[in-house]
């Protein structure tokens, strides 16, 4: 499998065409984008830290039965993954307010929410992202009613594995953005990335936020958050002298 041209550059992340045309190279870059592309700055490793995240995020969903395009992690802040056509929907979970929904519905930041909300928005910078009901995306053709029904199953039990991955770091998980992904055969993968960048994290004794509203809101420490995701799941999934034992 050798890497090919390069066939798009996102906001952070490259994808490069390879000889396998099933498969595709996405790599992530240091730069960090915030209001719709408004906002912009960058850190040096950021794309290392993200590409190690999501890929330990990726391999523990399909260590769950979650179908994801992910195949391998290769050097230089690339992984290997299934080429897909990334559905134009961004797919959000709330478990508690914040953002856009605390703002919207005036529910305070940090309030619980009394069961998850699936919602759904048009990724579309130049409309500002709009959120759209699911007859919305039936009558615009954005997807089938049989790949929502996919979307939604994958996406409640990816925010239950999520849930209690972040837990056991001693982490909140207030919220997070997916995207899925059709390939050729038809198939629909959960695409993209899940980082710091797509998931709102607060640590559960502290309340710190560990994610892209340091850089959003201004907080400083964006790196230092960055990072310190990374050190829980590589502490995580590091086996204690205990387990040695
Ligand atoms: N999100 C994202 N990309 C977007 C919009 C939202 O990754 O373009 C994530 C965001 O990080 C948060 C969740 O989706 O974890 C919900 O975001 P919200 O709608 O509250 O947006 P915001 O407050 O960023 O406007």
């Amino acid at each position: 499998m050798q890497k090919r041209q390069l066939l798009y550059s996102g906001k952070a992340k490259d994808i490069y065409a390879t000889s396998d045309p099933n498969l595709v190279i996405m790599r992530y870059r240091d730069d960090l984008t915030a209001l719709n592309g408004e906002k912009r700055g960058s850190f040096e490793g950021k794309g290392a830290i993200n590409q190690a995240v999501s890929d330990t995020i990726f391999a523990f969903l399909e260590n769950r039965g979650i179908k994801t395009h992910f195949v391998k992690t290769l050097g230089d802040n690339e992984t290997l993954v299934k080429a897909v056509t990334i559905l134009p929907l961004e797919v959000i979970v709330r478990n508690v307010a914040a953002g856009s929904f605390s703002r919207k519905y005036g529910v305070k930041e940090g309030t619980p929410l009394k069961s998850a909300v699936l919602e759904y928005s048009y990724k579309m910078d130049e409309l500002g992202d709009p959120m759209l009901a699911e007859s919305h995306i039936l009558a615009l053709g954005l997807a089938t009613q049989e790949q929502l029904n996919k979307i939604a199953d994958s996406t409640y039990k990816v925010n239950d594995a999520l849930k209690e991955l972040f837990s056991r770091l001693g982490l909140n998980l207030i919220d997070f953005k997916v995207e899925f992904g059709v390939t050729s055969d038809g198939d629909i993968l959960l695409a993209d990335e899940i980082t710091q960048d797509s998931c709102r994290l607060w640590d559960m004794e502290t309340g710190v936020r560990v994610d892209k509203d340091r850089f959003r809101q201004d907080l400083g420490g964006v790196k230092d958050a960055y990072q310190d995701l990374l050190e829980r799941l590589t502490r995580a999934s590091t086996p204690t002298s205990c387990e040695n034992a």
